[in-house]
């Protein structure tokens, strides 16, 4: 072997590192195209847990075995959002071509904090295809982030600093004249109490607004809710409006916030984590009107438009504003008109100055696929739960918990004659049985006091076979478990 006091981390060996790799990719496929065939979920045994406690590696590993060891104790145990049966909580179920952008990304090794490279450019070619896709007008700013949290952080940023009243990059929040006020329904997402908590606004400064039977903002109540405030001296800074509700999918009023919003001099944001791409879905655009006129939208490729994790995306109107909040630039990081730096930093939209190249994996799947298909899949997902609402209604051992608005179906097994907690702890029950039987996997939750099984349908590969054998097997499990 050659002397080398100077060292690298490439292979010493090319020929050997594209063994593994081409390894890596037949195995990828085979583990895509198979995914039917193995459990939605299983937990990761104790010789995985054992490995994985193995303290940092002094010296070095053959690629091949490192490769070994992720084949042996990680891949089997994922958390199974690719499975055509998950349907827990609110994920995206991936897709090949962003996998595929994933790597190459990595290959790439751009950092995405600006720069006059061609991953820059693509990176505000993907956040103007977001944006058009919304409806929002050109010249809206926007920027990719890790995710549907970060989105929403970024825009409540910018909506608190335009309406603050003072400088609040130089003030401080302490400086704010009269505490600010968000507005929301009581199904908002938990993201927007730690944002209000980040921004030095407290959780007290999100007013939320009880909602009844339907799970939407109320309207009225909303507009009760913001004079009352003013009469005790808050200032009404923003509603907060969700396009799909994370506990049952329900759908805000978009058309009259923002009406609401342009009366009252508030800002008019919306998280879209879960629905803003309803606006490409052919049959169910019409629940999103009203999106084009927020001043800001968060939403989530990771979640209805499957690009591996992770990935959000925040859209502002006045980019403007989104620019004066996030733009800060020391001596050692200058725009410029020549060279690599680049005349535009995307750094200046958000928090972080070092960015992955996640756009890559939006745009591969985009241009693979094209908008129309992941607006009928959208569309296909909603038929799906409807599907399953009605499966659910035609059987007298099951009760449906909610309206179905988009893809979410709340529901319960029911036991007559049983308390609130006993029917909890009985469908629960049902649940990590199907969990661990691999059957498949959903997540329960709590709508006004009364606890339910949850399935959100945010799945390619969700075929009505699988709702026909989640809902046999649910049934089964019911009935053994009621026998004792
Ligand atoms: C998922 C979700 C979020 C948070 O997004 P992450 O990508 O998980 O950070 C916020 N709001 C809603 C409505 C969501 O569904």
């Amino acid at each position: 072997m050659e002397d080398r006091r100077e060292e690298t981390l490439d292979p010493l060996d090319w020929g050997a590192a594209r063994e593994v790799a081409h390894r890596a990719v037949d195995d990828a496929v085979a583990h895509l195209s198979g995914v039917r065939e193995r459990p939605a979920w299983q937990a990761p045994p104790a010789s995985a847990r054992a490995f994985l406690s193995q303290p940092v590696p002094q010296g070095p590993t053959e690629l091949a075995q490192v490769y070994g060891n992720l084949v042996e104790h990680v891949r089997p145990y994922p958390m199974g959002n690719i499975h055509p049966r998950f349907w827990a909580w609110y994920m995206g179920a991936g897709n090949f071509a962003g996998a595929l952008g994933d790597f190459l990304a990595a290959i790439d090794g751009s950092n995405l904090g600006g720069g006059n490279t061609a991953p820059a450019l693509l990176d505000r070619q993907v956040v103007g295809w977001l944006r058009s896709m919304v409806g929002l007008p050109e010249g809206s700013s926007g920027t990719l982030t890790s995710g549907g949290s970060a989105a929403n952080l970024v825009a409540l940023t910018v909506a608190r600093n335009a309406k603050a009243g003072v400088d609040v990059r130089a003030e401080g929040v302490a400086a704010i004249p009269r505490p600010l006020r968000f507005y929301a329904s009581d199904q908002i997402h938990s993201c927007h109490q730690k944002a209000l908590e980040v921004l030095g606004l407290g959780h007290h400064a999100l007013h939320l607004v009880p909602t009844g039977p339907d799970c939407r903002l109320d309207i009225a109540g909303l507009e009760a809710a913001i004079a009352e405030d003013r009469g005790r001296g808050f200032e009404p800074a923003a509603v907060i409006a969700s396009a799909g509700t994370v506990n049952t999918g329900a759908v805000d009023d978009l058309l009259a916030v923002g009406a609401l919003c342009r009366r009252e001099g508030l800002w008019f944001h919306v998280d879209g984590c879960i629905g803003a791409l309803l606006a490409i879905a052919p049959r169910h655009r019409h629940l999103v009107a009203g999106i084009e006129a927020a001043d800001s939208v968060a939403l989530d490729p990771h979640k209805w438009l499957h690009a591996p994790f992770e990935v959000g995306c925040a859209l502002v109107r006045d980019a403007r504003l989104h620019h004066a909040t996030f733009a800060l630039h020391p001596e050692y990081l200058e725009e410029q008109s020549r060279g690599v730096a680049g005349a535009e930093s995307l750094f200046d939209y958000g928090i972080e100055l070092s960015r992955s190249f996640k756009a890559l994996k939006v745009w591969m799947a985009l241009k693979e696929h094209g908008v129309q298909k992941f607006g009928r899949l959208i569309d296909q997902n909603i038929d799906q739960a409807r599907y399953l609402a009605g499966l659910i209604e035609a059987e007298p051992r099951l009760e449906m918990m909610a309206p179905v608005t988009i893809n979410i179906v709340c529901f319960r097994h029911r036991l007559p004659g049983a308390d609130e907690a006993t029917l909890k702890a009985f469908n629960s029950e049902i649940m990590f049985r199907l969990q661990e039987a691999g059957t498949a996997v959903q997540s329960d939750t709590t709508l006004h006091g009364r606890h339910g099984l949850r399935v959100a349908i945010a799945n390619h590969r969700t075929r009505r076979a699988d709702l026909d054998l989640f809902v046999r097997e649910l049934l089964r499990l019911g009935a053994e478990l009621q026998r004792g």
